[in-house]
């Protein structure tokens, strides 16, 4: 990759060789890649651009948007859902994606053995806090914290929502919690319609929930559909909102 940055010779004639093209001579020229002279790419930034990049890299946690949309044909597995989601959840926060440096690393090794529980590691916890400072004025509305029950991670995420608690100075109102453990955790991860009706016979929503914003907590975020379907319980029990909280998004 650093070669093909620094090539003076036609990007597509280097692409093409470096997959053993038997077509490709070398006299091969696209015409149309900036060393053919085929397009000017500018190397300057605006300063507007650099100041967005700056603020995007000093937020901290990452941005996780709610899913819009009911995957299609529910109705053939026996659920009245579909188009737009209403009682969606707000956009939600992650302390970082699995993928990411950083935070990334600790959470790739939390999540690493299926089998690992434990409190909530230290350098996450002060992640968590930083996130929750910076999610004002939305996170100073919120009356209790649902979390979202885990059999594989029970303990990580019920500090995580204890702590919370203790944190926000709110109480945990409710669990989304596992009523039929027979379905897997991670059942139909790979098709959405699938996943929304295995969430739906996995989990019911157990406690009282306030007429307020609530936090919703779960450990990570694998297809969203967890969430989805806890924040619109929540919504249906009563919260004006739901605001997601995970440790991890593999988004
Ligand atoms: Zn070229």
């Amino acid at each position: 990759m650093l070669a093909y940055l620094d090539t003076e010779r036609c990007r597509m004639w280097f692409l093409r060789d470096q997959l053993d093209d038997p077509d490709v001579t070398d006299d091969t020229r696209c015409g149309r890649c900036d060393t053919c002279g085929g397009i000017d790419v500018p190397t300057d930034v605006s300063e507007a651009a650099v100041v967005e990049a700056r603020e995007r890299l000093a937020r901290p946690g990452v941005v996780v948007e709610p899913r819009a949309m009911w995957p299609t044909a529910l109705a053939n597995l026996g659920l009245d859902l579909k188009g737009r989601i209403r009682q969606a959840a707000e956009p939600g926060r992650a302390v970082a994606r699995l993928t990411d440096l950083g935070h990334g690393q600790t959470l790739r090794e939390l999540f690493a053995e299926p089998t690992r529980d434990t409190t909530v590691p230290e350098p996450l916890v002060r992640a968590v806090i930083e996130i929750l400072g910076d999610w004002r004025p939305a996170i100073s509305e919120v009356a209790g914290v649902v979390v979202v029950e885990s059999m594989t991670r029970p303990v990580l995420t019920r500090d995580l929502g204890d702590g919370l608690s203790r944190f926000v100075r709110v109480p945990v109102v409710g669990r989304w919690a596992v009523a039929d453990p027979t379905v897997p955790p991670g059942h139909g991860v790979a098709n959405s319609a699938q996943r929304v009706a295995a969430v739906t016979r996995r989990y019911q929503l157990e406690g009282d929930v306030p007429a307020a914003p609530v936090l919703l907590v779960d450990d990570q975020l694998v297809t969203g559909w967890t969430l989805t379907l806890a924040a619109r319980a929540i919504r249906e029990a009563g919260a004006t909102a739901v605001l997601p909280l995970v440790l991890a998004t593999r988004a």
